[in-house]
């Protein structure tokens, strides 16, 4: 029910505005979310390169209605490339093609890709394509495809509860580009994505299997336990080499597993989001473990 709560709450446009702007942002905000300017997202980027651990940078945001927003996504994104090249950041950045313009148009989308595409080529930098609700998936393959093919440095996200999961692994795979491998975070039927946990699991140890077997350095991104010691065991059976592939986490999620594989010498990168659209991340979180807001609670107490 909590959980129902949380995810209703998330979408409340007044909530959120007046949360955005109160002063309590920064103490509620700051275990998942690095701040809401760059400068502080390059603090905790260079806090965790110092410790060992990669990152990726994301500048919150997502379905943007004008193409101004659009623009204005692809600008903070620029910016975050430049920092990363000139400070020697250990990191990529990830980002929503929503962000970009696909709601308002394939093409306008594709136009603000490739400026971006175009900066990473400049400055040295890499790409990531978070996946979407399914409506935005074969747009996204797509544009990420293309991308692959002119530019390079792209990574794509495949979600494990899709069943079409398992063949767009096979193509990205053929095709050579970076797979992201994660659970999937909407909530979709069940005529498109398996309705039961103990599936979506069963599917990502066969994906992760796959890929760590014939995947163009693949990345899990998970919390699972679970998930993550069915691919050490599998990674130490058949030899597969420690810098072949690397775990993802989301900042201030099971920090204790993110140090215990750091401190085991597996690559590691964490996914720092940044900016003043945090309430929905914020949100989405907490309904994925609403035990997350007891942490809330205490901090507030103690400010
Ligand atoms: C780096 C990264 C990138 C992602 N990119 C995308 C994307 O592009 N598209 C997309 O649809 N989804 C994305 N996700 C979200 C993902 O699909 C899942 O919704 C989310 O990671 C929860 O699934 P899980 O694999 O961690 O395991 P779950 O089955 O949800 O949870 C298993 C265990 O993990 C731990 N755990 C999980 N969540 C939390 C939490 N919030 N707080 C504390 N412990 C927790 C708990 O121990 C839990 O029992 C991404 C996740 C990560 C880590």
């Amino acid at each position: 029910m909590l959980r129902s709560l949380l995810l209703f709450l998330s979408e409340r446009r007044a909530l959120r505005r007046w949360m955005e702007t109160s002063p309590a942002a920064a103490v509620l905000t700051r275990r998942f979310v690095a701040g809401q300017t760059l400068d502080r997202e390059v603090e905790v980027c260079r806090r965790l390169n110092s410790e060992g651990i990669l990152v990726s940078l994301d500048h919150l945001g997502e379905n943007v209605t004008s193409d101004a927003e659009a623009r204005a996504a692809l600008d903070f994104y620029i910016a975050a490339l430049r920092r990363i090249a000139s400070e020697n950041l250990q990191a990529s950045v990830s980002l929503k093609l929503t962000q970009f313009g696909l709601d308002l148009s394939e093409d306008l989308c594709r136009e603000n890709v490739a400026a971006l595409l175009e900066a990473a080529h400049a400055h040295g930098g890499f790409v990531e394509f978070d996946m979407e609700a399914h409506p935005y998936v074969d747009r996204t393959l797509r544009i990420v495809t293309e991308m692959h093919g002119r530019y390079g440095r792209v990574r794509a996200v495949v979600q494990a509860y899709l069943y079409r999961s398992s063949e767009d692994v096979g193509t990205l795979c053929r095709a050579g580009i970076p797979i992201r491998l994660c659970k999937g975070a909407y909530r979709e039927p069940p005529d498109i994505a398996f309705p039961k946990k103990t599936q979506v699991d069963e599917n990502y140890r066969r994906l992760s299997e796959i890929l760590l077997d014939r995947g163009a350095y693949p990345a899990l991104a998970t919390h699972d336990p679970k998930m993550i010691q069915h691919a050490l065991e599998y990674v130490r059976r058949n030899g597969v080499a420690k810098d072949r592939f690397e775990f993802q986490m989301l900042y201030g999620i099971r920090r204790d597993l993110q140090r215990r594989l750091a401190g085991d010498g597996y690559r590691l990168r964490l996914y720092v989001p940044y900016g003043d659209a945090w309430y929905p991340y914020l949100m989405r979180r907490l309904a994925e473990r609403p035990a997350n807001l007891l942490f809330l609670v205490r901090n507030l107490f103690r400010s």
